[in-house]
């Protein structure tokens, strides 16, 4: 049988149809909206209740939202937290870290754990260990970030503080024995791969610690123990440090430890030589004496201290322990109070500089030192040009001592700059004494040495002008010796300094030439007006080729920079007449005099210079 559909017209059927599928995507709609408000309101549950702080921030990296906890662990409000940027909150060294780990999860999708610190309103900073995740636009693209961090301050204070037991003694807060090895294992090494460094350790015993101990109980030599530590550390920090009393640099890498008990170590990772070490074993051991008071009982406390430096025969860096164990009993069997070097001789020289760097700083006021004075001579005429002023210092004990010995202690310890100011006055008022006392003469001018500090302090110019003022004298007269090694160690400075000199006309000689590093640039580029061969290379002319040849080729080089060339350290007839030969115009030396007083001096102005020798005091 056939059952006849009922009659629908075709387009109400179309009607139905669309407005049934109108009908179901709205009820998809509503669902979807519905879920959408759900996870809302889940995200927002969930992040606002949360412990960790929580926020969003588009690809740009720009706050969408930041849950509350923001509020309590860094302290900022909603609104406060709208106005500053994210980015400038981050430690400055964690930014970049911070960074990087946005940008990886951006392109790979993945957040990656990380750990950074933020500041917190009251300018604290806290730690937080923070993951990204992202969220996904309709088209798959990443549109937001959710950062969840977790405030770990607490944590890692506990876990450096634990590292910090591990590392330190409980009683007096200094290293323990094991950063101490460790330090100690570093210095060592380092000085296996650069030969040059030299490290030194001292170790120090509290004299008579048992007394302490037995007097005053263990609570009262533990107060003892801390005040101990407390000067030591003190006395290194000292930014003289290392000692000289007028180097500002610090003590450089210096760890103070206690290794235990009444012992005390200290490990200079850079020094010069012993007497470097000795002088921080002395500046504790001073400050160490002062009275401490332990429950209004006043103790007296003194160190031994041995001294050791890092050495080649060490195989091991307790090696170094060693030797400075046997110079701190060595310290003891003397007495106590006092510091010993481990090697003998390495201790009498210590002692010995320490002593003359000392006596150095009262030398001055105390007119210990004297100009000595040595002509510098026309080899084809014998007439004396210029007179160099060279330092003695008339020791009390020791008699004269001569430049060598001195001068590099006058430098390190800045003692050289005053000297030098007062050797210039002295040169130029004696310069001016025999204008007047030799006037019928020819004018002669003055050579100063300069070191390479004098060299590159600031005051050498204004000192200069200074003595030139007093006196009166032309600074036409006035020459200053460098050596090669002031004008390698940094050209550009030598060309502003000599500039400064010759505009305040002022002449400059290259001293020593021949055997150090000048460039030929350099020499070109240097504004001087003679260059001085070594005496060194005078000395050898007359037995070695090589040497004549290197003289000729500065005689050559000389005369092609338009420098007159002066050779030093003549001591013989036949040397005159070769450097004549060779060229060279003026020289000084022994043959024609040894530098002697500014009277002597005078006297062989006045004779104009037999050939014979006149004979001054030499110094030792
Ligand atoms: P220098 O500037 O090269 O001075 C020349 C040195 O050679 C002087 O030694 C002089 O006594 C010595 N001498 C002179 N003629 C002869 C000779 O014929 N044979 C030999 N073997 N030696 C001779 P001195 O006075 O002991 O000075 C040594 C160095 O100390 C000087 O070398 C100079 O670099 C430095 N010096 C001296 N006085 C001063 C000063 O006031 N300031 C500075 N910064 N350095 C100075
Ligand atoms: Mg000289
Ligand atoms: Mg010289």
């Amino acid at each position: 049988m056939h059952l006849p559909w009922p009659s629908i017209p075709l387009g109400a059927l179309a009607i139905l149809l669309l407005f049934m599928l109108v009908l179901l995507q709205q009820v998809h709609i509503f669902r979807t909206r519905r879920k959408a408000k759900q996870r809302e309101e889940l995200f927002q549950i969930v992040t606002e209740n949360a412990a960790d702080m929580i926020a969003l921030v588009d690809v740009k990296g720009r706050r969408l939202y930041n849950s509350p906890a923001y509020k309590r662990i860094l302290g900022y409000s909603a609104a406060e937290l709208g106005e500053t940027s994210a980015f400038e909150q981050i430690h400055p060294d964690d930014r970049f870290k911070v960074l990087e780990a946005g940008r990886v999860a951006r392109e790979t999708g993945v957040g990656k754990r990380l750990e950074y610190r933020i500041k917190h309103k009251d300018g604290s900073w806290r730690v937080l260990e923070s993951e990204a995740s992202v969220v996904r636009d309709s088209s798959g693209n990443v549109a937001k970030l959710v950062i969840v961090n977790r405030d770990i301050t607490e944590r890692k204070r506990a876990e450096q503080q634990l590292e910090h037991n591990l590392y330190h003694d409980p009683l007096t807060g200094l290293p323990n024995r094991r950063l101490f090895l460790d330090r100690l294992e570093q210095a060592f090494a380092r000085s296996r791969r650069d030969l040059g460094h030299q490290y030194s350790l001292l170790l120090g015993n509290v004299d008579h610690f048992k007394v302490f101990n037995e007097t005053l109980g263990t609570a009262g030599g533990d107060q003892v123990l801390q005040e101990i530590s407390r000067r030591v550390g003190a006395s290194l920090r000292q930014s003289d440090s290392l000692a000289r009393a007028d180097a500002a640099t610090p003590t450089p890498g210096a760890v103070v430890a206690r290794l235990g008990g009444d012992e005390f170590t200290i490990l200079l990772d850079t020094v010069g030589d012993a007497s470097d070490a000795m002088r921080v074993a002395q500046r504790i051991q001073a400050a160490v004496a002062e009275p401490i008071f332990v429950d209004g009982r006043e103790v007296r406390v003194s160190l031994s201290t041995g001294i050791a430096l890092g050495a080649p025969e060490h195989e091991r860096p307790e090696d170094i322990l060693k030797d400075a164990a046997i110079a701190m009993r060595r310290a003891k069997g003397l007495g106590g109070s006092r510091c010993e070097v481990f090697d003998e001789a390495m201790h009498t020289r210590a002692s010995g500089r320490m002593r003359l760097e000392a006596d150095l700083r009262t030398a001055i006021a105390a007119h210990q030192f004297r100009v000595f004075y040595q002509p510098v001579v026309e080899l084809s005429t014998r007439r004396i040009v210029s007179l160099e002023a060279l330092l003695r210092w008339d020791h009390p004990q020791q008699g004269l001592i001569s430049p060598y010995r001195f001068i590099q202690a006058a430098e390190d310890t800045g003692v050289l700059v005053s000297l030098g100011h007062w050797l210039m006055l002295q040169a130029c008022r004696q310069l001016r004494e025999w204008d007047v006392n030799n006037a019928a003469g020819q004018p002669v001018n003055v050579t100063l040495n300069v070191s390479p500090r004098q060299f590159s302090d600031a005051r050498l110019a204004s000192d200069l002008q200074d003595a030139l003022r007093q006196t009166g004298v032309d600074p036409s007269r006035l020459q200053l010796e460098m050596t090669e090694s002031v004008a390698a160690a940094d050209p550009k400075l030598t060309v502003t300094v000599l500039t400064h000199l010759k505009h305040l006309g002022i002449g400059v000689i290259m001293d020593d030439f021949g055997i150090g590093a000048s460039s030929l640039r350099g020499l070109w580029q240097f504004p001087l007006d003679a260059l001085k061969i070594d005496r060194s290379l005078v000395r050898e002319i007359q037995v070695d080729r090589a040497a004549t040849e290197i003289v000729e080729m500065i005689i050559t080089l000389a005369s092609k920079l338009n420098l007159k060339v002066i050779a030093e350290g003549i001591e013989t007839g036949k040397q005159v007449e070769q450097l004549r030969q060779l060229g060279c115009e003026f020289g000084q030396g022994y043959y024609f005099s040894q530098p002697v007083e500014a009277k002597a001096a005078l006297q062989l102005m006045r004779q104009q210079l037999a050939p014979t020798r006149v004979t001054g005091a030499g110094a030792k």
